[in-house]
Parts: structure tokens; C-alpha cells; sequence
């Protein structure tokens, strides 16, 4: 078999060696229950709150105590936006969000709005940006919370999210953010940024999976939604995941050291990609916003064809991507995000995306777009769509 190519950074990055090698003793001779008071408990306590430290270090937190570990990106975005109305219901019910958020964020939108809380959900333009102006206009006197995430983990689109914070805060809007797309990618400096909680995943940045943070600026409090033990300062009871913890501060290291040149480098292989597709391949259209787009995301439809025949046929020949459709959970509908920019079913169904990686090479990518354009035509001369002449106009105006 040939080797294989990963280009779904976005759904999860490979373990880096040296966050395992800082994660092997917690997984082997420092076992001890960080809240134990003896030396096994002392060994462990003291690795999580050197992980802690330096985690806010790196994000540029004011303060340790501003960083919560969790389970995992979603359950950050959980906490902040379930823990905040909860916790603020009595000032208001009226949340912001946008249409194009993970649905870690969007499913629990949901949830409270049967909770009794109104969920505004911002329209973004044909890039995915948010309008910060739109989003101004959005708030109500009963407005609590606005979230948006910081880079689209479908489109690669990077939000205003420093205009938007600005928005909330000038009203006393709290404001978080999922920037489990961003952190590792991405330069913060959270003090300096007009954002109250942030959430971020491990397994995002080369980390482990099953642990993730979120940063709480000094004084906000979500309540509590995982009671049990006093841990984390009594916001988030469970015995410390330490090798998750230990590991996740290694990543997040690594990942800020010498980010700058590693994503110029990636992003001249993506745009090499980028470019090599449009060259070869037509009726295509590139997803997401030309500049401000995170700099390992290609994201691309692909008319008359749909994205899922052309992931089966990509992962026959090794190369992993994924789609934005969900034809394969059994329904019918295209992604939100794809849909959100106003594309009609027909073009949303034929998407992919390819995510880089750290350690994506230059190889790689003259291999996927040699194999690419012969597996695109192939699909389409097997499509009904593409094979009637003038079906491809007719199919747009009969969907109006
Ligand atoms: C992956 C992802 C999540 C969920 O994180 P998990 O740790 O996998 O739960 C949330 N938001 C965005 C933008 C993501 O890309």
C-alpha cells in the first residue's frame, strides 16, 4: 500500500513525540490523586499547577486561576455559554451567536432556547465574516452573552473577534470565544484582548485527546456544571486528567515556538494546493475567506459531484479529507456553515476539505493534485448532473 496522506488537521492533529514524552510518567510512575495530600498527591499536584502555569503563560492570561482544565472543547464551550446563562438569567435571556459556530456552540443554543433563553444567530457574508455592525445591532437590554468563535473549523475564516469583544464589552456583554481552531495557530495575548472566557482543545494543536481549557477572565463566573470535588477551585469537580494536563501545556509550547515561520510554510503549500486545483479542475469554488483564513485550511466545492463519493475515492488512494456534507449520518442536508454562506444544496453537497499539517510536505501536496483532477472527472462522468448538457444552469434556477 502507498503511504498515506492526512489532510484532516482540522478534525485532529497526530500526537507530537515530545508531548508523549512529557506525558509517559503520569501515565506510569507519578499516579498519585492530585488532591491526595501525601508525596504521590504532592508529585502531581505540582505537575498540574506547572501546566497551568504555563499554559497561561503562553495564552497570555493575567493570572493562573484564570484557566480551567475540561474534557474537551466542547465541554469548554458548554460550560461558558450554559454556565453564563445560568448564572446571569436573572439580568437577561438574550444570547448572540453566529450561524456558522461548531456545534458544540450551536447545540447548546438550542438547548436554552427550550431552557427559555432567545438566541439570536448572526448571518455571515459570502466569506463567513461576521458583521460587527450586525452584531451591535443584535443587542437587546436583555442581552447576557455573545460567542463567536475565532476561526471557522470548516472554512478556515478567521472572525473580528477583536471588534466584536469590543462591542459586548463597551455594552457589559460578557463575550467568549471558541478558538479551538485558532490556539495553536493563531498568536493571543488574552489580556490584551477584549475577551472574558476562550475555549481550546489539545488535540487541536499535536496534543492528546480528552482534555481541553477554558480561560475564565478574573471575575467571571459560569456556574458550576460538573459538581463533586472541590477541584478547580470548586468550578469543575473530577480528579485531574495529569497526563492530559502535562501533555496539553507541551503542545501548547510547541506550538507557539516558532509558529510564525511554520505557518508560512504551510501556507504556501495550501496555496500551492489551492492553485493547482483551479488550474486543473473546473467549476470549482474555494470556501472560506481568500486572506483571512487560518493557514492550513483548504476547503473547496466541487459542482456536479458529491463531496462523499470524492472522500471514498480520495481515502481508496490513501489521502484523508472530509466533507462538509452529512449524507453519511443519513441525512440529506449540506453543512450549516456551507449553507450559512449562501450556497444552494447542490454546490454545498460537493465539498471538501483538506487540512495541513505540521508536518504535511511539499510531496504530499504534488500527490493529491495529481490524483485529485482524475478522480473529479471520473465523478462527474459518472454524474447524471454533469453529463446533460445545460442540466447544470437549469439545476440553479429550478432551486429558486
Ligand atoms: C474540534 C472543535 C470543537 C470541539 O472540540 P473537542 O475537543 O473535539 O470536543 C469545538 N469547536 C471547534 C471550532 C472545533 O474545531
Amino acid at each position: 500500500m502507498t503511504k498515506r496522506i492526512y489532510m484532516d488537521h482540522a478534525a485532529t492533529t497526530p500526537l507530537h513525540p515530545e508531548v508523549l514524552a512529557a506525558m509517559m510518567p503520569y501515565l506510569t510512575e507519578l499516579y498519585g490523586n492530585p488532591s491526595s495530600i501525601h508525596s504521590f498527591g504532592r508529585e502531581t499536584r505540582q505537575a498540574v499547577d506547572t501546566a497551568r502555569d504555563t499554559i497561561a503563560e503562553n495564552l497570555g492570561a493575567v493570572d493562573a486561576s484564570e484557566i480551567i482544565f475540561t474534557g474537551s472543547g466542547s465541554e469548554s464551550d458548554n460550560f461558558a455559554i450554559k454556565g453564563t446563562a445560568l448564572a446571569l438569567k436573572e439580568k437577561g435571556n438574550h444570547i448572540i451567536t453566529s450561524a456558522i459556530e461548531h456545534h458544540a456552540v450551536l447545540d447548546t443554543c438550542k438547548w436554552l432556547e427550550k431552557q427559555g433563553f432567545r438566541v439570536t444567530y448572526l448571518p455571515v457574508d459570502a466569506y463567513g465574516l461576521v458583521d460587527p455592525a450586525r452584531a451591535a445591532k443584535a443587542i437587546t437590554n436583555e442581552t447576557i452573552l455573545m460567542s463567536v468563535h475565532y476561526a471557522n473549523n470548516e472554512i478556515g475564516t478567521i472572525e473580528p473577534i477583536e471588534e466584536l469583544g469590543e462591542i459586548a464589552r463597551a455594552k457589559g456583554i460578557l463575550f467568549h470565544t471558541d478558538a479551538v481552531q485558532a490556539i495553536g495557530s493563531l498568536p493571543l495575548r488574552l489580556k490584551d484582548m477584549p475577551v472574558d472566557m476562550v475555549s481550546f482543545s489539545a488535540h487541536k494543536f499535536y496534543g492528546p485527546k480528552g482534555i481541553g481549557g477554558l480561560y475564565l477572565r478574573n471575575g467571571t463566573r459560569p456556574i458550576q456544571l460538573i459538581h463533586g470535588g472541590a477541584q478547580e477551585r470548586n468550578r469543575r469537580a473530577g480528579t485531574e486528567n495529569v497526563a492530559g494536563i502535562v501533555g496539553m501545556a507541551e503542545a501548547l509550547k510547541l506550538a507557539l515556538n516558532g509558529m510564525e515561520d511554520r505557518n508560512i510554510r504551510i501556507a504556501e503549500l495550501r496555496d500551492r494546493l489551492i492553485q493547482g486545483v483551479f488550474n486543473q479542475i473546473d467549476h470549482v469554488r474555494l470556501n472560506g475567506h481568500p486572506a483571512r483564513r487560518l493557514p492550513g485550511n483548504s476547503s473547496f466545492c466541487f459542482q456536479y459531484i458529491e463531496g462523499e463519493s470524492l472522500l471514498l475515492n480520495l481515502d481508496l488512494q490513501g489521502i484523508a479529507g472530509s466533507s462538509g456534507s452529512a449524507c453519511t449520518s443519513g441525512s440529506l442536508e449540506p453543512s450549516h456553515v456551507l449553507l450559512a454562506l449562501g450556497l444552494s444544496h447542490e454546490i454545498a453537497h460537493g465539498s471538501l476539505r483538506l487540512t495541513l499539517g505540521s508536518a504535511t510536505t511539499s510531496e504530499e501536496i504534488d500527490h493529491i493534485l495529481a490524483v485529485l483532477p482524475g478522480i473529479v472527472a471520473k465523478l462527474r462522468d459518472m454524474s447524471p448532473l454533469f453529463n446533460v448538457k445545460g442540466v447544470g444552469e437549469a439545476v440553479c434556477t429550478a432551486k429558486k
